[in-house]
């Protein structure tokens, strides 16, 4: 596992890098399909390819269980160069390590180990890696949610919370992009006749702050703000990107209804509000209680004492829970620092969440 984990982490895969992508999806096709998948690769015109590995059971009746992955990670070409993977105290550093080469490197010894006992698989299980997922998944949603309708449990290998507990409950995650239009004129000869796109900008920004409802998790940041052209011309056009995030469908649904239904505060500008949800919730309703606790005997089988916990980021977990597909997520092996130059594994927490996730499918 350790030497999966470490050609992972040394072969860069960016959401936008088609060509590595499509290499990383036959790689690891080819891989799983020595292991026993029928493998299919979907092909993606505006991004990198899809990969699905389907293992059949003895009960094929039953529907199966979807594993879910990613293939791209956050970080650009050339920085597993700069930091290829390093083993220190106990601890696999490098780019993606965590988010979520770990897990995928669960899923191939699970895969191998079962290679070799074919026998023990009764519920057919189905492994969907796709491509954009740090990306907000915007070419794989409908290939995720088509293979969750099929299956009876999703199970997905995204980063655990540091020290191992599962993430029971995410927050659903949009994003909009709010433009103001105004008038042009020359700071000093003709400012009375222009109206400035940054001024009502900043009003809108003020408008989105008042949004925040701390106690209900409910954020609104407006991280990003552009606009104008120089200094001595009032700015005709300005516009800022704001993140929101929220623990509940229904607070989502106020709040993007809150979002567009603001009104300009300044005469002459106009403004355009773009943007939704991307990402519903993953809420902790009581199918997800009772999968996680049935998850959570099996763990003691095998000595493990699983826990649970809540996270603000988002996962494709969030598209299938919001089906209702009772959706276990944060399975990966132990580690921290996603998306962050400290990011890495456990390395012994490999074989036990390797064993959990091979107890989980073959006893679910
Ligand atoms: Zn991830």
């Amino acid at each position: 596992m350790i030497e999966w984990l470490k050609n992972l982490i040394n072969i860069d895969s960016p959401s936008n890098d088609k060509v590595a992508l499509d290499t990383l999806a036959r790689n690891l096709g080819e891989q799983l399909s020595n292991d026993g998948g029928a493998v299919e690769i979907i092909p993606n015109k505006v991004g990198g390819n899809h990969l699905i590995a389907r293992f059949a059971g003895h009960s094929d009746d039953l529907k199966p269980i979807l594993i879910l992955g990613h293939l791209d990670t956050v970080w650009d070409k050339g920085e597993s160069g700069r930091r290829p993977a390093r083993l220190e105290n106990g601890k696999l550093f490098g780019p993606g390590a965590f988010d979520m080469r770990g897990g995928i490197t669960l899923i191939l010894a699970m895969v191998h180990y079962l290679s070799k006992n074919k026998s023990q698989i009764k519920r057919p299980f189905t492994i969907l890696f796709d491509s954009d997922e740090e990306v907000g998944t915007p070419t794989a949603r409908t290939l995720i949610e088509s293979e969750a309708k099929k299956s009876a449990v999703t199970l997905v290998l995204e980063p655990c919370i540091p020290g191992g507990a599962l993430k029971t409950a995410r927050k659903g995650v949009g994003t909009f992009k709010i433009t103001a239009s105004g008038l042009a004129a020359h700071a000093g000869i003709d400012y009375h006749n222009g109206v400035s796109a940054i001024q009502e900008v900043a009003h809108q920004i003020l408008q989105l702050y008042d949004l925040n409802d701390f106690d209900k998790g409910t954020t609104v940041n407006p991280g990003v703000i552009r606009g104008g052209s120089r200094s001595n011309v009032v700015a005709d056009q300005a516009e800022i990107e704001v993140d929101i995030r929220v623990k509940t469908i229904s607070e989502g649904k106020r709040l993007v209804q809150k979002i567009n239904a603001l009104q300009t505060k300044l005469k002459g500008t106009v403004i355009k509000i773009e943007g939704s949800l991307n990402r519903p919730p993953l809420e902790r309703t009581t199918q997800v209680i009772q999968l996680f606790q049935r998850a959570r005997k099996l763990a003691t089988e095998l000595g493990i004492e699983l826990r649970e916990g809540s996270t603000g980021g988002g996962s494709d977990g969030c598209f299938t829970a919001d089906m209702g597909i009772p959706t276990l997520d944060g399975l990966g092996p132990d580690g921290s620092g996603a998306h962050a130059l400290d990011e890495h594994v456990v390395v012994e927490s490999l074989v036990p969440r390797a064993a959990l996730l091979t107890h989980l499918v073959l006893n679910l």
